[in-house]
């Protein structure tokens, strides 16, 4: 879809303003990772979670050794060795 934007068109965009939830504004909303809480665009949230979370586990359970992405992990797995 081709669009030419002049000034014109820019003043009469009908979702100017008040509507969210063009894909266009929708990639530069400010979204929040659900693994380390961190505040970035959701056109760069994949790629932050491929490089961030998917490969580094920079984590460990002292108990087991296993390894995880993030603080929070570590900490919710521990709750499994607590019980018993
Ligand atoms: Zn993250
Ligand atoms: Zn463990």
């Amino acid at each position: 879809m081709i669009m030419i934007l002049t000034e014109q068109s820019l003043i009469g965009l009908p979702f100017a303003g008040h509507k969210q939830g063009r894909s266009t504004n929708l990639f530069k909303q400010i979204v929040e990772c659900k693994i380390c809480q961190k505040k970035l665009q959701l056109k760069n949230l994949k790629a932050h979670i491929t490089m961030v979370h998917d490969k580094v586990k920079p984590f460990k359970c002292e108990l087991c050794g296993k390894m995880f992405g993030t603080r929070f992990l570590v900490r919710e797995h521990m709750e499994s060795h607590k019980v018993g």
